[in-house]
């Protein structure tokens, strides 16, 4: 299959693509923009594959959209692309109504209209599977309540607003134009290749060069957590054996307080990373409590079970065992965050581009 994947050099894209290449025999297309999150140097060792292929291209633009869409004829759609940072939504929300709604809206009808081309088999196997968050559902305030495929969409951010606008955009398109769709609500993801900006890697970075670990608040909002290469695995289940028009919920069932998270990397890199910056005595020192991020969620916990139950998907990872390969990676592979650091990594050349 030719599989489009849109924000293939994203944090999660990139681990998907890197698990079609590496496990799957499929063709992967990998749409993406390169904004500041965009790295293709998360891709190094599967972009050389004559299976991969890059197109750099705008979601919000329907013209080169169609175009990729006449030259690839791509069976399937994973579409990532996304903007993804809640603090900068609340800094900055138009971007975030360009890339997630108009965009998706865009994705929609460039594959509604190839959609509509195919032949009867070429249609029965095509999906769009539109992959989007937990923070859809707002937030959970009791201990036991989880987030189901059921629950009601209650948005708090303008992040989790847009990604609820093009859930909504997706589910309109497969009842009102029977393009055949999927959704995937999925919970935080932590792992290897992570951009600097967002809560682990931030900590393991700044703990590293003897900086404060800001954390909001007094640090006891629950995140239920998923490395991401159990995300990847799970989208790619759900993308060939998920049933059409149904939404799956993924987490791996890893409840943890904000506070419990920065403690425990302080901890693993005291075991990995004993020579400390200099005036720094134990990591956890570094720990300061900042203002609250306004409309902060308080707690997410996602039921898994369906995706569990009917596809067979379950995470391979713990919380610990998770969190302790990643810290790891951050250990060696300074070269890559040390060039998203600098900013070197925007120089990225787009290198070996197959035709497929
Ligand atoms: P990311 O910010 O790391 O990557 C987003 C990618 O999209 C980047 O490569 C960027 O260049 C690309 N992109 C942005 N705007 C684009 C545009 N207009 N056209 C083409 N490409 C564009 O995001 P991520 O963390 O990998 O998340 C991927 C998807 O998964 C998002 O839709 C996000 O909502 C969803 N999600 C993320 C998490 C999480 O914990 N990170 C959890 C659940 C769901």
């Amino acid at each position: 299959m030719r599989i489009l994947v849109t924000g293939g050099a994203g944090f999660i894209g990139s681990a998907v693509v890197r698990h079609l290449i590496n496990h799957t025999e499929h063709h992967i297309i990998n749409l993406d923009l390169l904004t500041y999150a965009g790295n293709l140097e998360s891709l190094e060792g599967v972009s050389d594959s004559e299976r991969y292929c890059f197109e750099q291209a705008d979601i919000c633009d329907l013209t080169s959209l169609q175009s990729i869409f006449a030259r690839h004829q791509p069976d399937r759609i994973m579409h990532l692309a996304a903007e993804s940072h809640v603090d900068r939504s609340i800094e900055g929300p138009g971007q975030f109504i360009q890339t997630n709604v108009i965009g998706t809206f865009n994705l929609l009808q460039a594959s509604l209209a190839h959609y509509t081309g195919l032949n009867e088999t070429e249609k029965a196997d095509f999906r769009f599977h539109h992959i989007s968050t937990d923070e859809v559902y707002g937030d959970l305030h009791g201990l036991d309540d989880l987030f189901t495929e059921e629950t009601p969409y209650s948005p708090s951010s303008p992040y989790s607003a847009s990604k609820a606008s093009s859930d909504h955009l997706v589910r309109a398109w497969q009842r009102t134009y029977g393009l055949p769709c999927l959704i995937t609500n999925c919970s935080n993801n932590y792992g290897p290749y992570h951009f600097p900006e967002k809560l682990i890697p931030h900590v393991i970075l700044n703990a590293l060069a003897g900086k404060q670990l800001p954390v909001y608040g007094d640090g006891m909002q629950i995140r239920d957590w998923l490395f991401v290469e159990d995300h990847a695995r799970a989208l790619c289940t759900v993308l060939f054996s998920g049933e059409v028009g149904e939404t799956y919920n993924i987490g791996g069932h890893n409840e943890k307080t904000n506070i419990e998270v920065v403690r425990s990397i302080c901890a693993l890199l005291e075991e990995y990373a004993p020579l400390k910056p200099e005036g720094v005595a134990n990591y956890s020192d570094l720990i300061t409590f900042v203002k609250d991020r306004p409309g902060h969620d308080v707690r997410y916990a996602i039921d898994a079970s369906k995706i569990e139950r009917e596809l067979g998907w379950t995470p391979e990872e713990s919380f610990e065992t998770g969190l302790r390969k990643t810290v790891i990676w951050y250990l060696e592979n300074k070269n890559w965050w040390q060039r998203v650091l600098n900013g070197d990594y925007r120089l990225q050349r787009i290198g070996a581009s197959h035709e497929l």
